[in-house]
């Protein structure tokens, strides 16, 4: 497929979603970063969303919780160009009933180029980077000319 540029503002729209084992991990860390996430508009699944807002006073956009549909709202909202980035702050070590969304989700992040991290140590490289606060294009499939193509 031919490939675009889709252009992320200054003010990001970021993705936080911690599995249970790793919440407070979550919380912890968005606690810490709270001055420059506080510079972008933040999407949570539901859980994660209501402990962020209780725990930071962080304004959130609270999405279904995870398992009950959450994570598909998710990569619906990646698929429509509105998400920048996802931190999610996935747990490796334990079993959770929607592993298939679990899945999809990170499939369709990496069909639209999203940044990603799954891990606290990415998650700082992200935050601490200069394009944060910046303008960037990034490289996204070119669905237009796909349809216009499988139409004429
Ligand atoms: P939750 O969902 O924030 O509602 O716990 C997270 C997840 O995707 O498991």
């Amino acid at each position: 497929m031919n490939r675009t540029t889709r252009t992320l503002a200054k003010h990001k729209n970021i993705a936080l979603v911690a599995h249970d084992h790793c919440k407070d991990d979550l919380m912890n860390w968005v606690s810490l970063h709270k001055a420059s996430l506080n510079q972008h508009h933040l999407y949570a699944t539901g859980t994660t969303g209501h402990l962020l807002e209780k725990t930071t006073s962080l304004p959130i956009t609270k999405l279904i919780s995870g398992p009950l549909g959450g994570d598909q709202q998710l990569g619906a909202l990646i698929s429509e160009g509105k998400i920048d980035l996802m931190i999610f702050f996935w747990d490796p070590l334990n079993a959770v009933p929607h592993d298939p969304d679990v899945k999809a989700l990170l499939r369709i992040a990496s069909v639209w180029n999203v940044p990603v991290a799954t891990n606290r140590a990415t998650a700082d490289f992200i935050l601490s980077s200069p394009l944060l606060a910046e303008e960037v294009a990034i490289d996204v499939p070119d669905y237009q000319t796909y349809i216009e193509e499988r139409t004429k």
